[in-house]
């Protein structure tokens, strides 16, 4: 069955869904967790597999065709990979996705491959052992780099990038061994901003090191090349332009946010609808689920959400508010 393009107020078109499995993580990023974790929700506050599935279908009647699943650590959540494999069965659903710390990735690579998982970001900060443990509070590069090596070598996985948060203070020293590694990998490295979405409430315009500069420290090193950016691509990616493999690409939604191309929306573990990651509100979709709404029903409420979708973000203006919920429990 189709049902009539999903469009926000804005006249923006949304057929991107990011869904969270989970508020858990075996890590606790500096830039995302306290170093105590926070309040996990009850297994019962979370949808459930089926629920999951019985949205996304919902949305991929809508119109929405790629799915990022995320949290949280996804991997966390137990039989996950069925998951997958549910998601990637729904009709419409073309662009099945998936952004990990890699911990698990030696144990359920293969699976994720096999249940429909087309596209991969493995989070790594540091290619450093020491400076990983100290951002992610937990010693386990080497453990994650195999996993991402397992990833890479299943038949038929698609294309990997290697997601970095930038930091000043911490980052600058990381440029140059990402550079290298993405020229000796078939991976797109990409820098993301810091956003003010972390537990600890630490940031500050001064803690972003801007897509910018990276570039720029980069380039005097190995000369870039901008690739043409797909409408609604949130990166802007550049190859090196001695030829070497690999990419680099840059999310930069503090310096030039891409809020009038935007054409997500996200799910949260426990069933909310965020239109926005700066939201300061969202819509519960798991007590009407759990009422017995009809897809009907539930089509009025995500139409309803969705087209008072914010028309951007606020982050650096005078008077911006955080988000109660923080990235781990948002889905970043
Ligand atoms: N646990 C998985 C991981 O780390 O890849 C998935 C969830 S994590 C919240 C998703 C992405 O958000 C990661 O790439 C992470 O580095 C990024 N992230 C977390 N907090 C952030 C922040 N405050 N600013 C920018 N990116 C952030
Ligand atoms: Fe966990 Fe990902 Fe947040 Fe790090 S960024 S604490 S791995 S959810």
């Amino acid at each position: 069955m189709s049902r009539a393009p999903l469009t926000d107020g804005h006249g923006r078109r949304i057929d991107d869904l990011r869904v969270s499995v989970t508020d858990r993580c075996n890590f606790r990023c500096q830039y995302c967790m306290p170093a105590e974790g926070l309040e996990w929700l009850e297994r019962a506050e979370l949808l459930s597999f089926e629920e999951i599935t019985r949205l996304v279908g919902l949305l991929a009647q809508m119109g929405v065709r790629a799915v990022r699943l995320t949290g949280g650590e996804p991997l966390v959540r137990r039989n996950f990979p069925d998951l997958c494999a549910m998601l990637a069965r729904i009709d419409g659903i073309d662009d099945l996705s998936l952004t990990t710390n890699g911990y698990l990735l030696d144990r359920d690579a293969a699976a994720l491959v096999a249940a429909g998982v087309k596209r991969f970001n493995v989070s790594i900060d540091s290619l450093q052992r020491d400076r990983f443990f100290e951002m992610t509070r937990r010693d386990a590069l080497p453990r994650v780099l195999d996993g991402l090596h397992t990833l890479a070598a299943q038949p038929g996985v698609g294309r990997i990038k290697v997601n970095a948060v930038a930091l000043r203070g911490f980052t600058e020293q990381e440029l140059l061994p990402f550079a290298r590694f993405a020229r000796e990998h078939p991976f797109e490295v990409r820098f993301i901003e810091f956003m003010p979405l972390d537990a600890d409430e630490g940031w500050t315009p001064e803690s972003v090191l801007s897509g910018e500069e990276i570039r720029t420290r980069i380039g005097e090193h190995f000369p870039l090349v901008e690739e043409d950016r797909e409408p609604s691509a949130t990166a802007r990616t550049y190859r090196f332009a001695d030829g070497a493999p690999g990419r680099l690409g840059f999310i930069d939604p503090v310096s030039h946010p891409f809020c009038s191309d935007c054409n997500r929306i996200r799910l949260t573990a426990d069933g909310k609808l965020r239109t926005c990651l700066f939201s300061l509100g969202e819509t519960d979709l798991t007590a009407p689920l759990r009422a017995g709404a009809s897809d009907d029903e539930l089509e009025v409420i995500l139409r309803e959400a969705i087209w008072r979708k914010e028309l951007k973000h606020h982050v650096g203006e005078p008077g911006f508010q955080q988000p109660a919920r923080t990235m781990s429990a948002i889905g970043g």
